[in-house]
C-alpha cells in the first residue's frame, strides 16, 4: 500500500478484524454488482469508498426523476443518463483508484456466465424475481459468494449464499424458482427511501466481510426488516435436498 492508501483506509486498518491484510484483500478484489438503483447505490458507494479494487456494474436502465427519492448515487443533472455511467461517476468522485466497468445491459444467464467467474463476490441489487434467480443460479454454477438484498414498501431482507460451503443453502432452496409469484415492484407498491440505504449498506458490509475475512457471514440466515416497527427478525435457512439449482451440484 502507498502512503496515501494507508491514510485513506486507516480506519479499516485500525480494526483488528480487517487490518492491513484484510484491506489488501479488499484492494485486490473484484465485486460484481447487478443493479444500480436503490440498493446498488449505497452498495457501490461503500464498496468503492472502502477500496474494492475493481467493480463491475450492470444495469439496463437510465436515471429517471422518480429514482432520485432513494437512489443516492444519481443526481438531478444526470437524469436521462445510463444508471451505470451515473453511478460510476459517483464512485470515481469518492475514490478515483477504483477501476469501474459500467455495463448498460440486462443481466441474463449468458452475460452472468461471462461476468460471475471473474468476480470475487457478487451483489444482487436487482428488483425482479427472474433476475434474482438467474444471479443465484450463476453463483452456484461458478462457486461464487452472493449477497442478496430486497426492499419493497416498508419491508427489507438480506441473506448470503455461499456455494463454497457445502451445507450452505442457495436462494432457490428458500424461494423456489418455479413458484407462482406475483411480482411486486416499486413503481406500483412504493418504497420507503431510507430502507434501500439500510439494506444496500448491509449488503456492502457483508461483501466487505466476505472479502476481508472479518467475521462470519449471513450464509444460512435470512434477516427481515419490518421498517414500520423497525424490528429485525432472523430466519435460519436449510438446504433443500431437492433444490432444482444446487442439489444436483452437491
Ligand atoms: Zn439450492
Amino acid at each position: 500500500m502507498t502512503d496515501d492508501q494507508l491514510l485513506r483506509y486507516s480506519r479499516h486498518i485500525l480494526l483488528d478484524e480487517v487490518g492491513i491484510e484484510g484491506q489488501e484483500r479488499i484492494l485486490a478484489s473484484h465485486a460484481l454488482i447487478i443493479g444500480a438503483g436503490g440498493l446498488g447505490s449505497p452498495a457501490v458507494l461503500f464498496l468503492g469508498s472502502a477500496g474494492v479494487g475493481q467493480i463491475t456494474l450492470v444495469d439496463n436502465d437510465v436515471v429517471d426523476l422518480t429514482n432520485l427519492q432513494r437512489q443516492i448515487a444519481h443526481t438531478t443533472a444526470r437524469v436521462g443518463q445510463p444508471k451505470v455511467a451515473s453511478a460510476a461517476q459517483a464512485i470515481t468522485a469518492i475514490n478515483p483508484e477504483v477501476r469501474v466497468t459500467a455495463l448498460q445491459a440486462r443481466a441474463d444467464a449468458a452475460l452472468l456466465d461471462t461476468l460471475v467467474p471473474q468476480a470475487t463476490v457478487v451483489l444482487d441489487c436487482s428488483d425482479n424475481y427472474a433476475t434474482r434467480h438467474a444471479i443465484n443460479a450463476a453463483c452456484v454454477r461458478h462457486g461464487k459468494p452472493l449477497v442478496a438484498g430486497a426492499v419493497i414498501r416498508f419491508d427489507g431482507q438480506i441473506t448470503v449464499v455461499d456455494p463454497r460451503d457445502a451445507v450452505s443453502p442457495c436462494y432457490a432452496c428458500v424461494f423456489p424458482p418455479d413458484a407462482a409469484f406475483e411480482e411486486v415492484q416499486c413503481s406500483t407498491m412504493g418504497v420507503f427511501a431510507p430502507l434501500v440505504g439500510v439494506v444496500g449498506a448491509m449488503q456492502a458490509a457483508e461483501a466487505l466481510k466476505l472479502l476481508s475475512g472479518a467475521g462470519p457471514s449471513l450464509a444460512g440466515r435470512l434477516l427481515m426488516l419490518d421498517g414500520r416497527a423497525m424490528e429485525w427478525s432472523t430466519m435460519h435457512l436449510n438446504r433443500h435436498p431437492h433444490c432444482p439449482v444446487c442439489a444436483a451440484l452437491k
